[in-house]
C-alpha cells in the first residue's frame, strides 16, 4: 500500500515537472549567453542558495524575521557605502527600479505638496507609470549631442510647481551618464529634491571610477542628491526582484509612511506589504562574497568585452549611437525592428529602441567571449543580407 501510494505520489510529481518543464524549455536563458539585450543575468550562484534559504521570511512582518531584518540593515549600509551615503541616509528595499523611481517622486511629492517633475527625453518609462499614479506633470527636456540632459534647458523649465528634477546615472537605452554635479548644484542651491536614476548604473559606475574611466559624480558625495535608485538585480547579480530607493535622510520616510496594523511594526513606509527576504538576502550575500574588489573585477570584464564588441562592429562597418560610457552599446541601423528579429530566428535575443532607430546591446556578466564572436559573425551576415552594410 505503502509503495503503492509513493508511485502514485512520484507519478503526480513528474507530471508536475513536465508541465513546467516544457514551458521553461520555450524560454531564453542567461547561461546560453544569446540574451544580449536585457539588464539583468544569471544571479551569481550564492545569490541562489540564500535566495531560497530566506524564500518563506516576510520583510513586511520584520518582528517575526528579525534575523532578516538585521540582513536588510546590513545589505543597506552595503549600499550606503558604495554610495557615499551620509549617517541620517536610508534604504527602501523595492522590487526593482520602477518602484524606487516611483517611491522617490511620492516622497518628494509629499514633502513639496507640488505638481511637476522634469526629467529627461531619456528617461526610463516608469516615469510614464508616475505620471498618472501621482497625477503628475512630467516636463521633458531635450538632450545633447552626447545624448545626455540638457542642463540649460532645466533651468528654464524650473518654476514654483517644480516638486523633483531627475537625473540618470546610465540610461536605459545608450548607458550615459547625465550631468549630475551640475544639477547637484543648481538643486541645492533652489532646494529642489534631487533624484538619481541609478538603477542600472549604479552597480557599475563606483567600479569604472575606480578603474580609471572618467565619469561625472553621481552619488551623495554631491550635496544636491537627494535620492538614489540602484538596482540589485541588474549589475548586481542578486535574485529578481530586489532594487532599493536611497534617500539622503531618513526623516523622509515619514512622507510615506502609514500605521500598520495586523503585523508587528507600527508603522509601514514604501509601496509593498508583504515581501520576500529572499532577494534581500541574495543581494547581501553577493555583496559580502563579492565585496567592492569582486564588483570591480567583474564590471572590469565586462567594460573589456564592450571595447572589444565596439571595435569589432566598427570593423564590419557598422556605427554606435554614442561612445559606450558602461557596457551598453546601441547599434546604429537603418532598420532595427528587421535586424532584431532575423537575429530572434537565429536564436539571439538583442532590445530594439525604434525611437533612436537602433538594436541595444548589454554586455552582462553572462555574455562571454565566444558568445560575443559567434552573434558577430551572424549579425554581419544579416546586416550585409538587409543592406546595413
Ligand atoms: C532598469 C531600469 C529601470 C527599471 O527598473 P526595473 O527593475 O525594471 O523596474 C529604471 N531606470 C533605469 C535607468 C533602468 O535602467
Amino acid at each position: 500500500m505503502l509503495h503503492a501510494n509513493y508511485s502514485k505520489m512520484k507519478n503526480k510529481y513528474a507530471t508536475v515537472f513536465k508541465e513546467l518543464e516544457k514551458h521553461r524549455e520555450k524560454d531564453f536563458t542567461f547561461k546560453s549567453g544569446r540574451i544580449l539585450g536585457s539588464m539583468c543575468t544569471q544571479p551569481h550562484y550564492i545569490a541562489e542558495k540564500y535566495y531560497k534559504m530566506f524564500l518563506p521570511t516576510n520583510l513586511g512582518d520584520p518582528e517575526l524575521f528579525q534575523g532578516t531584518k538585521e540582513i536588510e540593515k546590513k545589505y543597506i549600509l552595503f549600499l550606503k557605502k558604495l554610495l557615499n551615503a551620509p549617517k541620517k541616509s536610508t534604504g527602501i528595499i523595492c522590487s526593482g527600479g520602477t518602484e524606487s523611481n516611483i517611491t522617490a517622486i511620492w516622497i518628494a511629492k509629499n514633502l513639496s505638496n507640488k505638481k511637476e517633475i522634469i526629467i529627461p527625453q531619456s528617461a526610463h518609462f516608469s516615469f510614464e507609470k508616475i505620471k498618472t499614479l501621482m497625477d503628475i506633470k512630467l516636463k521633458t527636456v531635450s538632450l545633447t549631442k552626447k545624448y545626455v540632459l540638457n542642463v540649460s534647458e532645466v533651468k528654464k523649465k524650473i518654476s514654483s510647481k517644480t516638486l523633483a528634477i531627475v537625473g540618470i546615472a546610465g540610461s536605459t537605452e545608450l548607458g550615459t551618464v547625465d550631468p549630475i554635479p551640475e544639477l547637484s548644484d543648481l538643486c541645492y542651491d533652489q532646494n529642489i529634491f534631487l533624484h538619481i536614476d541609478a538603477a542600472f548604473g549604479g552597480y557599475v559606475i563606483p567600479f569604472l571610477k575606480e578603474l580609471g574611466y572618467n565619469l561625472p559624480d553621481f552619488d551623495f558625495k554631491l550635496k544636491g542628491v537627494s535620492s538614489i535608485s540602484i538596482d540589485a538585480h541588474k549589475m548586481g547579480l542578486a535574485p529578481i526582484p530586489i532594487g532599493t530607493l536611497m534617500i539622503r535622510d531618513k526623516n523622509w520616510l515619514r512622507a510615506i509612511s502609514v500605521e500598520s496594523h495586523c503585523v508587528s511594526s507600527k508603522t509601514q513606509s514604501g509601496i509593498l506589504g508583504t515581501r520576500s527576504g529572499g532577494p534581500v538576502a541574495g543581494a547581501y550575500a553577493v555583496a559580502k562574497y563579492l565585496g567592492f574588489n569582486g564588483y570591480r573585477k567583474i564590471v572590469k570584464r565586462c567594460m573589456k568585452n564592450t571595447e572589444y564588441f565596439t571595435k569589432k562592429i566598427k570593423q564590419i562597418g557598422l556605427k554606435t549611437i554614442v561612445e559606450p560610457t558602461m557596457n551598453v552599446v546601441s547599434i546604429k541601423l537603418k532598420k532595427p525592428s528587421l535586424i532584431s528579429k532575423k537575429l530572434a530566428e537565429q536564436g539571439w535575443k538583442v532590445n530594439t529602441m525604434d525611437k533612436i532607430s537602433s538594436i541595444r546591446i548589454v554586455l552582462m556578466p553572462h555574455v562571454k567571449r565566444k558568445n560575443i564572436d559567434s552573434f558577430l559573425s551572424v549579425l554581419e551576415k544579416i546586416c550585409r543580407e538587409s543592406g546595413e552594410i
